[in-house]
C-alpha cells in the first residue's frame, strides 16, 4: 500500500480513536482538577515513568493536532511544578509539532503544489526570506492556534530543522505562562483566564520584536553604505533619469506626471534600441519583406504571382522613414513638453545624490538628486570569436545604418543566433532575397519556446529559403582576399560557410561600466543588481529595463519604469514589488510566435501539473479565408479547471491574439469567461474562443449528460 494512504490511515485512525474512546472527555479542566491528586499519587510511585508517558501523550496529541494541548500543558505544571514541567512541556511541544509539521508536509504538500504552483512558488520564497520571522511572531502570541501554524508551515519550504528550534524558542514565553498558571491549579475558573489583556499586549510586543530589530537593522545598513559619501543639503531634483529608452522614458513621464521636478539624460538617441535600432525597424523591414513574400505567393489568393521588383536601398530608406515618424512620440521637444527637461549627453553617477552629465555640445553640468534611475539599456553581445574584426560584421546597433548604404539585399548572409532577434532578421532578408544561413549553437531556434514552437519555427523558415543549421558552433572568421568564411563545428567536424555579410545576434548585454556603478560599489551579474523594489545597493539608486533585465522587451522595461519611479519618488510612503507575475512576448517571425505564462517545457521542469488544450487554426474560418492556416493556441490551465497558467500562439497575429490571455491572467478570468465572451465572426481572435470551447468539451460532464439522453429519450415516448 502506498506510503501516504498509509499515514494517513494511522492518523485517521488515531484522531478517530481518540474521540470513539472519549479521551477528550478527559482533557478538561475539570477532569484535571479532580484527578491532580491521583496523578500526583502515581508520580511518586513512577517518578521516572509518568513524565515519560506524559511526554509521550503530549507528543501524541498534538502531532496528531488533537484538542486539549491547553489542558495537557496545565497539567505539567500541576504535575511536576515549574520548570521539570516547563522542559517536558517545551520539547514535547516542539517535538509533537514538528512531527505534525511533517505529516501535513507529506500527506498535502504535493498536492497543494500542484494545485497552486505559481501562487506556491511567491509564498515560498516570501518563507525563505522571512519565514522564520513569520513563526517566531506566530508562535510568541498565543492568539494563534497552535496547530493550525503547524500544519500551514508544513505546506510552505520551510525547513524542518528551523521550524523546530523556532518553535521550540518562540513557545518557551507562553509556555512558561501556561506551566505556571498550572501550579496553581485550584485558582483557575478557565483556561480562557490564564491570559490576561497586559499580558497578551505584552507577547505581541515580543512577537513584533524581530521585525522591529530587522528594521534597525536595515537602517543601520542603510547608513553604513552611505557613510563614505556626504549627502548635499539641498537637491537640485527629485530624480535624474539615465537613459532615455523605453524605461527611462516612461521613469521621467511618470515623474512630471506627478509634478516632480525631473531630468532625463541620453548620450545618444532619444528613444533608446527599440526606436533606433530595435523594434521599430525591424517591424519596418519585416513589413517590407512579407509584401515580397506575398507577391511571390500572390497565387495562394488567385492571382497572378510576380517576383518583386524593388531597390534595396528604397526599402532601407522606408525603415528609416518610419523611425522618423515614431520619433516625435520620443522627442526632446515632447518630454519638455510634458514637464521633463531633457539633457543630450554622457550621465555619470558621482555619489548616490550626483550625477555628472558631459554635454555632447560640450561642457557639463552636475546635478545633485533625490533619486537616480539607471535605465541604460544592453548592447548586442559580441562573441570572442578570433578573425571577427576583420570581416565587418554588423549587429542590430550598426546594421539599420550600414545596409541602408546597399543598394541589394547582401547576397549571402550569415545570422549568427537562433533567438528572437537573429530569427526574425534572417527570416526577413531571406524574403527580400539574401541567401542566409542561420547559425545556432544549440539543438533548436527559439529555445525558450516548446520544443514543437522551434520546430514550426524552423519549417517556416526554411520555407523562406533560409538554411537553419542548428548545432553549429561558431569557431572562427577568416578572410581570404575579399573572401570572407565563417568556420562552424558541426558533429565533430569543421564547415566552412562562405558570406558577404555576417550579422552577429547571439544575445544582448546589459549596459553596466563607465558611469559610475564601478566607483560605487553598485553589485552587477549579468544586470544591475537590485531588490525586488528595484532598488540597487543604494536604495536611492534604482534600475529598470534591459540594464536591470530579466527580461530584455521594451513593455518589460516600462513596466519596471513605473515600479522604479513610483518608489524612486514615494518609497518613504509606500513601496511596490516588481510584478513579473504575466509577462508577455511574440517573436515577429512568420507565422508570430507569441506566449504568456508557461510553456509546456517549462512546466514539466518545474513539476507543475497541469493540462493542455490546443486548437488549430487550421480549423478556423478565418484563416482559411486568409490561407493562413499554419498555427495553433496552445493553453495550459490548472488540471480540472479553467484558471489559465500559459497559452502560446503560432500564427498570423499571433501577438495581438496573445492579448486576450494576458488579460484573463492578469485578471483571474479563466476559460469560461473567454468562452463566454462574443467574439466577431469571421476573425482570427476567434481562437481563442474555441481553444476555450476545445477545453470545455473535455471537461463535459458526462454522466449528467447520460442522464440528459435519457430524460430526452423518455420525452420522445422511449424510443431509440
Ligand atoms: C533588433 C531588435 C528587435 C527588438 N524587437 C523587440 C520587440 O519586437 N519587442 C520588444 O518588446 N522588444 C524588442 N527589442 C528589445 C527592446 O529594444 C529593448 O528591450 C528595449 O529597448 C529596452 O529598453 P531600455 O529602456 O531598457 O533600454 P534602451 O532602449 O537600450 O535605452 C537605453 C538608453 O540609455 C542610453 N544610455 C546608456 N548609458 C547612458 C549614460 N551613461 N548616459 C546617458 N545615456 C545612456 C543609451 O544610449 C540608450 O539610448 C528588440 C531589440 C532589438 C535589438
Amino acid at each position: 500500500m502506498n506510503k501516504k494512504l498509509l499515514l494517513l490511515i494511522a492518523v485517521a485512525a488515531g484522531v478517530l480513536g481518540f474521540f470513539a474512546l472519549g479521551l477528550d472527555d478527559y482533557l478538561t479542566l475539570d477532569q484535571l482538577k479532580a484527578s491532580q491528586a491521583r496523578f500526583g499519587e502515581l508520580l511518586t510511585q513512577y517518578p521516572v515513568l509518568v513524565p515519560a508517558a506524559y511526554f509521550v501523550i503530549y507528543v501524541i496529541v498534538t502531532a496528531l493536532s488533537l484538542p486539549g494541548a491547553a489542558i495537557m500543558t496545565l497539567a505539567g505544571g500541576a504535575l511536576f511544578g515549574l520548570w521539570q514541567g516547563l522542559l517536558l512541556v517545551s520539547f514535547a511541544s516542539s517535538v509533537g509539532a514538528t512531527l505534525a509539521f511533517l505529516v501535513a508536509r507529506f500527506l498535502l504538500r504535493d498536492t497543494v503544489e500542484r494545485r497552486f504552483g505559481e501562487r506556491l512558488k511567491a509564498i515560498d520564497r516570501g518563507i525563505e526570506r522571512d519565514g522564520a520571522f513569520y513563526l517566531f511572531t506566530l508562535r510568541l502570541v498565543p492568539i494563534f492556534p497552535f496547530f493550525i501554524i503547524n500544519l500551514v508551515m508544513g505546506l510552505t519550504r520551510l525547513r524542518i530543522w528551523t521550524f523546530y528550534w523556532i518553535s521550540q524558542v518562540g513557545m518557551l514565553a507562553g509556555t512558561a505562562v501556561y506551566v505556571n498558571a498550572g501550579t496553581q491549579l485550584a485558582a483557575i475558573e478557565r483556561v480562557g483566564d490564564i491570559l490576561s489583556l497586559e499580558l497578551l499586549l505584552s507577547f505581541v510586543l515580543l512577537g513584533l520584536f524581530p521585525w522591529i530589530a530587522r528594521a534597525i537593522v536595515a537602517v543601520v545598513q542603510k547608513r553604513r553604505v552611505y557613510k563614505p559619501w556626504q549627502k548635499p543639503k539641498r537637491f537640485d531634483r527629485n530624480l535624474v533619469v539615465i537613459g532615455a529608452g523605453a524605461g527611462g522614458l516612461v521613469s521621467a513621464y511618470i515623474a512630471a506626471a506627478v509634478k516632480a521636478k525631473v531630468t532625463l539624460v541620453e548620450a545618444h538617441k532619444m528613444g533608446g534600441d527599440c526606436l533606433n535600432y530595435g523594434c521599430v525597424p525591424s517591424k519596418a523591414l519585416i513589413k517590407s519583406a512579407r509584401v515580397a513574400q506575398q507577391m511571390r505567393h500572390a497565387d495562394q489568393y488567385g492571382l497572378q504571382p510576380a517576383t518583386p521588383q524593388f531597390s534595396f536601398r528604397a526599402v532601407m530608406a522606408r525603415v528609416h522613414r518610419i523611425i522618423a515618424e515614431v520619433e516625435p512620440h520620443d522627442s526632446v521637444e515632447r518630454y519638455t513638453g510634458l514637464g521633463v527637461e531633457v539633457l543630450q549627453g554622457y550621465a555619470k553617477i558621482i555619489d548616490p545624490w550626483t550625477v555628472d552629465i558631459a554635454l555632447n555640445d560640450g561642457g557639463s553640468q552636475r546635478l545633485t538628486t533625490r533619486a537616480i534611475v539607471i535605465a541604460a539599456g544592453a548592447a548586442p553581445l559580441i562573441p570572442d570569436l578570433p578573425g571577427l574584426e576583420d570581416v565587418d560584421y554588423v549587429t542590430s546597433d550598426t546594421l539599420w545604418d550600414a545596409f541602408a548604404e546597399l543598394d541589394a539585399p547582401p547576397r549571402r548572409l550569415v545570422v549568427l543566433g537562433g533567438g528572437p532577434i537573429g530569427s526574425e532578421l534572417a527570416q526577413a532578408f531571406a524574403r527580400l532575397g539574401s541567401t542566409v544561413s542561420l547559425v545556432q549553437r544549440g539543438e533548436r531556434i527559439l529555445h525558450k519556446e516548446d520544443p514543437e514552437v522551434s520546430e514550426l519555427a524552423r519549417q517556416a523558415l526554411q520555407r523562406d529559403g533560409v538554411q537553419v543549421l542548428t548545432e553549429h558552433s561558431a569557431l572562427r572568421c577568416e578572410r581570404d582576399g575579399e573572401r570572407k568564411l565563417l568556420v562552424v563545428a558541426h558533429a565533430g567536424e569543421e564547415k566552412t560557410i562562405e558570406f558577404d555579410q555576417l550579422l552577429v545576434s547571439v544575445g544582448r548585454k546589459a549596459r553596466l561600466t563607465g558611469y559610475g556603478l564601478e566607483e560605487l560599489g553598485i553589485p552587477t551579474a549579468k544586470t544591475v543588481t537590485t531588490n525586488d523594489y528595484l532598488e540597487t545597493l543604494y536604495p536611492n539608486i534604482y534600475a529598470a529595463g534591459d540594464v536591470a533585465g530579466p527580461y530584455q522587451f521594451t513593455h518589460t522595461a516600462s513596466h519596471m519604469a513605473w515600479y522604479a519611479a513610483v518608489n524612486a519618488l514615494f518609497g518613504q510612503f509606500k513601496r511596490f514589488k516588481v510584478d513579473y507575475s504575466v509577462i508577455p512576448w511574440t517573436t515577429f517571425i512568420d507565422p508570430e510566435v507569441a506566449r504568456v505564462g508557461l510553456s509546456e517545457e517549462e512546466a514539466r521542469e518545474r513539476g507543475i501539473a497541469c493540462e493542455v488544450t490546443r486548437f488549430e487554426l487550421a480549423e478556423l474560418d478565418r484563416a482559411i479565408a486568409d490561407s493562413a492556416t499554419s498555427g495553433f493556441v496552445k493553453v495550459l490551465t490548472v488540471p480540472g479547471r479553467d484558471r489559465i497558467l500559459g497559452a502560446t500562439i503560432v500564427g498570423t497575429q499571433a501577438g495581438d491574439l496573445l492579448a486576450e490571455f494576458v488579460l484573463a491572467m492578469r485578471h483571474g478570468l479563466g476559460l469560461n469567461k473567454i468562452l463566454g465572451t462574443i467574439h466577431t465572426y469571421p476573425t482570427l481572435a476567434e481562437a481563442n474562443k474555441y481553444a476555450a470551447g476545445e477545453w470545455k468539451k473535455a471537461h463535459a460532464p458526462e454522466r449528467v449528460l447520460r442522464w440528459l439522453a435519457r430524460y430526452h429519450q423518455w420525452r420522445r415516448g422511449g424510443t431509440a
